[in-house]
Order: C-alpha cells, then structure tokens, then sequence
C-alpha cells in the first residue's frame, strides 16, 4: 500500500467517533422534532496533521474548518482534488487578520468568522479582483466574554445587513462559540439569542434570503446547540481526541 494513503486504524478509530457524533446530533435533533439531515457536521480540524485530516475525509467527513490561514494554506494542496471533486468544503472558523484575507479567497469555501465592516469589505474587493465568490458568516459574541471574537450583539443586525449588500459575498448565517460555563441554561440562551438575530435578519432586505445557517456547537455542547436550531456543529475533540 502507497504510504501517502491515510493509515486504517487511524481512518477506523475516526470513523467511530464520527459515527458517536453523528448519533449524539441524530438524538439532539429527534428529540426537539428537527430532521437530523437539517444539521451538518464541520470537524474542526486546527493542530491537526495532514493525514488525520484526510482520515476525516476517508471516513466520510465532507466538511472541515481551519482556525488559522496559516494552516488553511499549508494543508489545500493535498486536499485539492476532494475539493474539486466536490467531496469536501473548507470552512475559516478562526478570526482573520486582514493581512491573510488574500490568501484565503479561492481556498475557503466560506469565513464564518466575519466581525466587522472592515473585513467584510477587504474579503468582498479580493473576491472582485480574483472573480471568485465566496460565503460568509458573521460572528457574533452571544456571551460578551472578553476573550472571544465576534461582532456584540447589538450590533450584528445592522452589520449583517450591510454584509449581505456587497458584491461576490454571500451572506449564508450567523457564527457563534458557546458561553464557557458548565450552565446550561447560560449556553442555551446564548445559541437562541443567534437564531434570533437570523431570524430578524433572514428576508429583511436584499441578499439576505440565504442567510439560514446558524452554525453553533462544539464536542461539549453540541445538544445544546442543536437544541436551539444549529445548522451546523463544528466538532474536534470528540472526533480527534484531546488536543496536544
Ligand atoms: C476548536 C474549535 C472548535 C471545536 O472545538 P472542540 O471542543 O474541540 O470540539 C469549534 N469551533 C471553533 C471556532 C474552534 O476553534
């Protein structure tokens, strides 16, 4: 066997916690009446080799995220022909400097970390120059935690809608990370405050009708998420194992 194929036990062990995943997401949904097929799973993929990646895609994983572009830039080339086949998308869920704004048009599919104007404009004139289209996420901080990105609340209403007015950006859902808490009901009101926000969003002015996605969740609480109306759950450790 060519050495550059990903290794079985390691294509194994990742498929059986990405079938766990997909159980627990399944659970989540039918219990609050949602269609498990109405919720993606992302894996997050951050520190993680190029050949755990490609055991993900092998095991069936059709999604991934990137935190840093630095990584997003040094693993697109082995993953090129899944992307171009059709078979993989890659996601941006880290916050983007404005200088790596360049390098990631053309390799994410879409950046769900968008939190400002700013950005929202340099990601839109890259995509002009290169004639590529890209999808975007606003990020919002639903727990105020200082430590987190995102746009506050108060003001993700009005920079969505001007997101979703400029050209070759797409304007596809909202972002969020869970408050850091082992409360419950904090986490939750959090992910509700995000389907709110799409909510209010969603069909308020032009280009916003695709603005559907809510993406929300990670390994510790994706139920939660789901719950509340996730779209999408990015999910790493309990597909790769503890980080280093
Ligand atoms: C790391 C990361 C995840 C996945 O977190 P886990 O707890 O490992 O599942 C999801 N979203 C973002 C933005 C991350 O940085």
């Amino acid at each position: 066997m060519p050495d550059d194929l990903p290794d079985a036990v390691l294509v194994s062990r990742i498929r059986a916690n990405v079938e766990r995943v997909r159980d627990r997401i399944a659970r989540a949904a039918s219990d609050t009446g949602r269609d498990p097929a109405s919720v993606r799973l992302l894996v997050a993929t951050k520190t993680q080799p190029l050949a755990a990646v490609r055991a993900a895609v092998a095991a069936g994983v059709d999604l991934v995220g990137e935190n840093r572009v630095q990584e997003l830039v040094a693993k697109a080339p082995a993953l090129h022909d899944d992307v171009a086949a059709g078979r993989l998308r890659t996601h941006l869920i880290g916050h983007l400097q404005a200088n790596k704004v360049n390098a990631v048009v053309g390799l994410a599919a879409c950046v769900e970390t968008v939190d400002s104007l700013a950005l929202a404009q340099r990601l839109s004139r890259r995509a002009e120059t290169v004639g590529a289209d890209l999808e975007v996420m606003v990020q919002v901080n639903v727990s105020g935690e200082a430590s987190k990105s995102g746009a506050a609340p108060d003001a993700a209403t009005g920079l969505a809608l001007e997101v979703a007015s400029l050209p070759r950006i797409h304007l596809v859902g909202f972002m969020t990370i869970g408050a850091r808490t082992s409360d419950d009901t904090t986490v939750r009101r959090g992910f509700a405050l995000l389907r709110d926000l799409r909510d209010d969003v969603r069909g308020q002015a032009s280009g916003t009708s695709a603005a559907r996605e809510l993406s929300m969740g990670m390994s510790g609480d994706l139920e939660l998420a789901v719950t509340e109306g996730a779209t999408v759950v990015r999910v790493g450790t309990a597909v790769f194992g503890e980080r280093a």
